[in-house]
């Protein structure tokens, strides 16, 4: 278990470490893990950087914060024991997920989902899910 929390101290580290040096030009990191946004996000990438520099610097950022804030509570669970243990349904999450993104909260099931409804609420308006909502 050591591993780990070397790795995420490590990574924590690196990423406090980015945040600080977050200047005027940003090189936009690839996502942690294999998650599906990874190319669509690219794709919007490569769109706002033709128009609006500022704004990756703003997107960098925020990927860098979450990260952050992913890394230190995954170090706060292992010290609690939760480590491990997907924090939306509570299930184990499998070694290879968490070999491949260590600060990872939830397993493969629940992220996919939550993805999915972050993606919803960046790529379309407000307008286009609040009336899921009115239907219950
Ligand atoms: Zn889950």
């Amino acid at each position: 278990m050591d591993t780990i929390r070397q790795r995420l101290e490590h990574d924590l580290h690196t990423a406090i470490d980015r945040l600080r040096h977050l200047g005027g030009a940003v090189a936009v990191e690839e996502l942690p893990g294999p998650i599906g946004i990874n190319l669509p996000f690219a794709d919007r990438v490569d769109e706002i950087q033709a128009s609006e520099r500022r704004d990756i610097g703003c997107a960098t950022r925020e990927l860098l914060v979450g990260r952050v804030n992913r890394l230190s509570a995954a170090l706060d669970r292992l010290d609690e024991g939760g480590y491990g243990t997907c924090v939306e349904c509570g299930e184990a999450i499998s070694p290879a997920r968490l070999h491949a993104v260590p600060e990872v909260q939830t397993c493969v099931r629940c992220q996919d989902r939550l993805d999915r409804l972050e993606g919803l609420g960046r790529q379309f308006a407000w307008e286009t899910i609040a009336p899921q909502f009115d239907e219950g």
